[in-house]
């Protein structure tokens, strides 16, 4: 048994010498600051790591995660998070990203017990129940990606009802607001069109990505 993990130091020390012979002074053009465009809110999951999947270095992409990518309002560790890109950061776009086969949406489907996350996931069947009659009506095998789809879709409305993103918008800022999917069986990002620039948009927002959500798993059924 490796005690130390030592193969990730070491590997560690490959990866900076080739970020810095690639990109001389990458490091401590760094140190001074911080200036990303994007916040990324996706799943734990070891699967989806949020910069490699959309090609962004170091200083580029401020990411939280947590287990099925959820966004509630009394979390104060997302919430803090998000306060920071956008009041300090000023990032341009929250990005909640969701991913199929996601675990934590397939226990929420099926309340399948796991333990303390329980009570998280317990937010993901919030969406489920809200969602229940369609989730119902389509194919058995298709539930859990259909509801990793709503989840993003509902998480990235609470993302715009957050004071932080109110209260951006509501001073002028630019901030959009998006909806993805990432599939694991082929290492695509999907735009499920939750994209909401100012208050004004986010209803229709709404009412469009879940009737997109709606219109494509009646198509594969
Ligand atoms: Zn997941």
């Amino acid at each position: 048994m490796t005690i130390q993990l030592q193969e990730l130091l070491d590997s560690n020390r490959l990866w900076a010498k080739n970020v810095e012979s690639q990109n001389p002074g990458f490091f401590t053009g760094l140190l001074a600051q911080q200036a990303p465009q994007y916040m990324w809110i996706g799943c734990a999951d070891s699967r989806v790591p949020a910069n490699e999947l959309v090609g962004l270095l170091p200083g580029e992409l401020f990411v939280h995660r947590n287990v099925a990518n959820v966004v509630v309002h009394s979390d104060l560790n997302c919430l803090s998070v998000i306060q920071f890109a956008t009041d300090v950061l000023k990032v341009k776009h929250i990005i909640v990203v969701g991913h199929s086969n996601c675990g934590g949406v397939s226990a929420a489907l099926s309340d399948r017990r796991l333990g303390l996350a329980d009570n998280w996931i317990r937010h993901v069947q919030d969406v489920r129940n809200r969602h229940q009659a369609w989730l119902d009506g389509i194919d058995p095998s298709q539930r859990v990606n259909a509801l990793c789809e709503l989840n993003v879709v509902e998480q990235a409305l609470n993302v715009c009802q957050t004071t932080m993103v109110q209260d951006a918008w509501h001073r002028g800022q630019e901030v959009v607001v998006h909806g993805w999917v990432y599939g694991l069986h082929n290492g695509l990002l999907e735009d499920l069109t939750m994209t909401a620039s100012g208050p004004e948009d986010v209803g229709a927002a709404y009412e469009k990505a879940l009737a997109n959500v709606r219109a494509r798993y009646a198509a594969r059924g």
